[in-house]
């Protein structure tokens, strides 16, 4: 049986959990797709699987417990669990060689027996936030991680990872979520059916925006490109999509997202332009206005693109915006 409270992705899950059991599973496996489809979740179900008494992610047994703390604790017996720290948002080489994470650091940690006859299992979450070094610390271990022991690396943003590490690991895509399976999951979050057109419109078949902050930020950052590309000043439209000091995401981060859905915008009016349905198409109106416009989409997608490359390196955030917004002025 699988967690219920997981929506979709079925069909991988199961194939996942066969190769557990016929022992096929790959050492190193690299979980991609767009963020806030769960696939977190589906990474920690196979190993809370492996590790369950019952085989089954039960919830209840004594090798389920452990996953039931939130948040996760960095190290579960068997299970250890990597992540992004501080305010560049980075896995740092501490976390990989030394014993800032665990005694002895996570190389010897994964070249540990596993006292119970299970699996071990390491958890590496937004993937793409290693750093230089740590990526390359982790590589010969990801080559040929010891038996009995998966690396799950987790990322939205594959193509910000060094090529020598997505080339060791065998690459899981997952799709986003339908939207009826992204509604179900915000109907037991409690968003209501008047908010289900916007939210889903903006969802996309993620769960990004379960927070109703996360998702005000996001409507006001769609609002704010569309104000822009329409020839409102920068000074007067651009506050949202600047990132916030207070914020718990990394500033590079902040400005992914903002990018991210200035991309959406453009694809969408692209989409108007040859006559198919907007994937945001609560905000039809701005959108068609961009289609007509004679903005050649080109070159504002290349500038975000070009942005996008520098991010990690932590850019002048407002400089950076105010050259892309120049580019929707054509
Ligand atoms: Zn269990």
């Amino acid at each position: 049986m699988f967690d219920p409270a997981i929506q979709g992705h079925l069909a991988i899950r199961q194939r996942l959990w066969e190769r557990v059991q016929s022992v096929r599973l790959s050492g190193s496996l690299l979980f991609t797709g767009p963020d806030g489809i769960g696939k977190r979740r589906v990474a920690l179900e196979l190993a809370q699987r492996e590790l369950c008494f019952r085989r089954s992610a039960c919830g209840h047994c004594e090798g389920c417990k452990p996953f039931k703390a939130e948040p996760l604790p960095v190290e579960l017996p068997n299970l250890l669990r990597i992540a992004p720290e501080g305010k560049a948002g980075l896995i740092r080489i501490g976390a990989i060689r030394e014993d800032d994470l665990v005694e002895g650091g996570v190389i010897r940690w994964a070249h540990q027996a596993s006292l119970s006859g299970t699996h071990r299992w390491i958890l590496v979450e937004d993937a793409h936030r290693l750093n230089g070094a740590s990526a390359n610390m982790l590589l010969k271990t990801l080559e040929e991680p010891p038996p009995g022991t998966h690396f799950l690396l987790v990322t939205h943003r594959a193509e910000a990872m060094l090529q020598t590490i997505r080339s060791r690991c065998e690459r899981i895509p997952l799709k986003a979520l339908d939207s009826e399976e992204a509604w179900r999951v915000a109907l037991a979050a409690g968003w209501g059916a008047e908010d289900q057109e916007r939210w889903t419109s903006l969802s996309a078949g993620t769960l990004r925006y379960l927070d109703p902050a996360d998702f005000a930020l996001a409507v006001a950052r769609v609002e704010a490109w569309l104000a822009l590309s329409a020839g409102a000043s920068f000074a007067a439209a651009a506050q949202p999509l600047l990132p916030e000091k207070n914020s718990t995401l990394a500033q590079s981060e902040q400005m992914a997202q903002s990018l991210e859905l200035l991309l959406r915008i453009l694809g969408d009016a692209g989409r108007l332009r040859s006559g198919r349905k907007p994937g945001l198409w609560s905000w039809r109106e701005g959108l068609e206005g961009l289609a007509r416009s004679a903005l050649d989409f080109k070159r504002p997608v290349e500038a975000i693109h070009e942005a996008q490359r520098h991010l990690v390196r932590n850019p002048f955030a407002e400089s950076l915006l105010r050259e892309i917004a120049l580019a929707l002025r054509g």
